[in-house]
């Protein structure tokens, strides 16, 4: 078994199916199990260091919630700052916003408009991957920031739910893709 397979593997069986959370009709991927497995969670942050480290990211950009968890073990694993992507109305200072479509509504994603230094390399990272709304807003919000993708990492892609289309033409990776 390869490296990939392994930590492929090993994420499958640490993800959680909710059905029916938060709303009748989706099946939400828990991965809480994972972080609190310290195997587990070592592995998949070595993963993506190890996964990325060719891109020269210079930053990670954490996306609310789970995204800070792994983005900040990532960012300390690669000896480099970690920037947050929030929920509208929780940044302190000037923001860039970006809004985007959920099942239900509109969401909005912020982020400081200092939070990036010109042209700095950001590898932008979540948990999951489902329609890709958010994981847009953000590389957008990155951009409009000043800074420059350098890739964007997931743990979990739900294949069916084709978010890579929205975010074509980026570097997309996912430990696992279901
Ligand atoms: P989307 O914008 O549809 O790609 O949704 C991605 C964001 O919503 C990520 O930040 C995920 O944490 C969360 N999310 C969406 N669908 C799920 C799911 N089925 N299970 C867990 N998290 C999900």
């Amino acid at each position: 078994m390869t490296d990939r397979e392994h930590v492929a593997k090993l994420v499958a069986s640490r993800i959680v199916d909710v059905p029916d959370f938060p709303q009748p009709g989706v099946v939400f991927k828990d991965i809480s199990p994972l972080l609190a497995d310290p195997a587990g969670f070592r592995a998949v942050v070595d993963a993506i260091v190890t996964e990325q480290r060719a891109t020269g990211f210079e930053v990670v950009a954490g996306i609310e919630a789970r995204g800070f968890v792994l983005a900040a073990a990532v960012a300390y694993a690669a000896e480099v700052g970690v920037v947050a992507v929030r929920k509208a109305g929780k940044l302190p200072r000037a923001t860039f916003a970006a809004s985007y479509s959920l099942e239900y509504g509109e969401a909005t994603l912020e982020v400081h408009r200092d939070a990036f230094l010109p042209g700095q390399r950001v590898l932008v990272v979540d948990d999951v991957l489902a329609t890709g709304g958010t994981a847009r807003a953000t590389l957008d919000l990155v951009e409009q920031a000043g800074g420059a993708v350098s890739g964007l990492t997931v743990l979990l892609e739900l294949g069916f739910l084709a978010g890579r289309a929205k975010v074509d033409g980026y570097p997309v990776h996912a430990l696992l893709t279901v």
